[in-house]
């Protein structure tokens, strides 16, 4: 079916926008069960194809946006959709809209948002990081991502999986793994397999933060060389750069073992790395 479409409308996947399409009806209908959509919900999906889960997903939800950067895609969904009204193709970079802004827009107030997509890969980790900003509008998120990238955001410390990415999606969300989908269930096959995980974020995080971005400047950069101690890799960060005698009291006020690497921090200890330096700053 979807690579009679293909044809019949001359299109060639493009490579470069990540376009390998999920051809495994079984796959699609375990996906919406694992999204479990209901008839209020109002969905944003994020690289929406040719409708392979627009359209399922549609005839169980109110309301369907589904962006997709890919003007050709967009006029073949628009002649496939056939009666259904309820879904909103918008033809736009999801990295170029401010998503906040358009929740206020088009959700009524206090309504949350689910996503759905099957992201194109090469800008899942951007996406991601998109949506945890406007996670206090949103009440879950499934994705289907490439196997290593659902494997670092739910790994465990002392991993080589676990990064930055870990620590930001544990302090924030409830991750729930769902299955695998292997790279037969998709034309054209990539070249890695890929996982469906539900994100979830949480209404409170694990750890309280009133300066997020501090945060994130402060995991970032303790994971930039991993091979390099905390001590070594924080000396860059622009507060100590400011004064390097700072750098030990970061550590005497944390209690955090300078000689570590990130790989080995728990949430809560990168949080007392995190309260030290919001000290001496
Ligand atoms: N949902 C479809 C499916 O499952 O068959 C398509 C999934 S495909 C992996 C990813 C889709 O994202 C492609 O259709 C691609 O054109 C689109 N895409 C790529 N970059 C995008 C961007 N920056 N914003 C929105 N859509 C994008």
């Amino acid at each position: 079916m979807l690579i009679t479409v293909l044809k019949k409308y001359k299109i060639t996947p493009q490579k470069s926008l990540g376009q390998n399409f999920l051809n495994n009806p079984e796959a699609v209908n375990k996906l919406i069960a694992f999204i479990d959509p209901s008839d209020k919900d109002v969905f944003i999906e994020i690289g929406s194809g040719l409708g392979t889960l627009t359209f399922p997903l549609a005839r169980k939800v109110k309301k369907v946006f589904a962006f997709e950067t890919d003007s050709r895609l967009i006029k073949v969904s628009e002649e496939l959709k056939q009666d259904l009204k309820n879904i909103e193709f918008i033809n736009q970079d999801i990295l170029g809209l401010d998503l906040e802004e358009f929740i206020a827009g088009h959700l009524q107030p206090g309504e949350k948002a689910r996503v759905a997509g099957n992201l194109p890969y090469y800008i899942s980790t951007l996406i991601l990081f998109q949506l945890l900003k406007i996670k206090s509008y949103v009440k879950d998120i499934t994705v289907m991502l490439q196997k290593e990238l659902a494997m670092r955001i739910v790994a465990n410390p002392n991993t080589r999986d676990y990064g930055s990415l870990t620590v930001f999606f544990q302090v924030f969300t409830d991750i729930k793994i769902g299955f695998e989908v292997r790279r037969d269930s998709f034309y054209p096959e990539p070249e890695v397999d890929s996982i469906i995980i539900k994100i979830i974020p949480l209404s409170k995080p694990r750890i309280d933060l009133s300066d997020y971005d501090l945060f994130l400047k402060l995991v970032k950069t303790s994971f930039a060389h991993r091979r390099k101690t905390l001590k070594n890799n924080l000396k860059n960060l622009d507060e100590i750069k400011k004064d390097p005698q700072l750098i030990h009291s970061l550590f005497s006020s944390s209690g955090i073992d300078p000689g570590a690497r990130a790989e080995a921090l728990s949430i809560f200890e990168f949080k007392k790395l995190y309260d030290a330096l919001m000290e001496i700053r």
